[in-house]
């Protein structure tokens, strides 16, 4: 049997330690806006409640698939939706990466293929996202971010799951060439840095923990622009696979953070992003 991930490191390794720790102690949502407002020191600072949206149906449960070509800020929006409304982000990505960085069996097949720039087997792949959504550790719905990338993938997922939207993030390949070099991961806590827009108080050391930051091993010239070609071929023939029968939301990618989370919810029919104040 393949060891496709450890669930508890897993878990710690898809998510920011905070988000993870509101959502193993079950926190009610305005102890989470207390907390989040507690530690600012002045000024306006864009704060978040977390919410608990529930469908027609009265259920308290959103699926959702975000989309995008590498380095369109799929992960950043995945983690704004997920900290905001406690919902589970699933990477795919993250889950390869934790893999190799745990030198578990699986890592030896598909280290190499993602250095490369190319999509991993999908049996690989569905065997992976079948077990992770077996899991059902989540309360309020889960994001899935990097899946499905094909239309084998694409019909996979539709056979087995059900999900409520498809968020499709667009940005020109030359936008994400020059993003995707400049990016840059905490190699101890995840965090994702970028040394144009995004750079660390001192170079290349995590804010958070401290941590080095690295270049992952698939963000070169070379890679990038492998998976933008397969982007184009492969994945987004997969998103029409979808729009025969899910909500599709397209968004502009090159907007600020921010403003793409801002619409993104605005089709979703989410609440949008709280701003708390506090003096002192
Ligand atoms: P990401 O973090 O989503 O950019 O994924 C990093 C790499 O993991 C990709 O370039 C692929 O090599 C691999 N990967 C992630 N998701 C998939 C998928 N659904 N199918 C195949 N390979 C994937």
């Amino acid at each position: 049997m393949l060891s496709l991930c450890n669930p508890d490191e897993r878990q710690i390794s898809e998510s920011p330690p905070r988000v993870y720790a509101h959502r193993r102690q079950n926190k009610p949502a305005f102890l989470v806006f207390v907390l989040n407002c507690m530690p600012l020191a002045s000024n306006v600072i864009l704060h978040t409640v977390t919410f608990s949206p529930t469908d027609k149906q009265g259920n308290v449960m959103h699926k959702y698939v975000i989309m995008g070509v590498q380095g369109c800020g799929k992960g950043t929006q995945a983690k704004m939706l997920a900290e905001d409304f406690d919902f589970v982000h699933i990477s795919v990505g993250d889950l390869f990466r934790w893999n190799i960085q745990n030198h578990t069996k699986l890592a030896a097949r598909i280290k190499r293929i993602i250095a490369d720039g190319q999509l991993v087997p999908d049996e690989i792949v569905e065997q992976l996202i079948r077990r992770r959504l077996d899991d059902h550790d989540w309360n309020f719905g889960y994001i899935l971010d990097g899946f499905p990338r094909n239309g084998r993938q694409a019909l996979f997922f539709l056979e087995s799951y059900d999900i409520d939207a498809v968020i499709q993030i667009d940005v020109s390949d030359e936008v994400v060439l020059q993003r995707v070099l400049s990016r840059r991961l905490c190699s101890q806590c995840g965090l994702d840095y970028n040394v144009i827009h995004h750079r660390p108080a001192v170079d290349n050391q995590c804010d958070v923990c401290g941590g080095e930051l690295v270049t992952r091993a698939d963000d070169n010239e070379r890679a990038v622009r492998e998976r933008l070609e397969t982007y184009h071929t492969k994945t987004e023939p997969a998103v029409k696979l979808f729009s025969r029968k899910e909500l599709i939301v397209n968004v502009d990618g090159t907007l600020p953070p921010h403003e793409v989370q801002a619409e993104i919810r605005t089709r979703l029919q989410l609440p949008q992003r709280v701003e708390c104040t506090e003096s002192g």
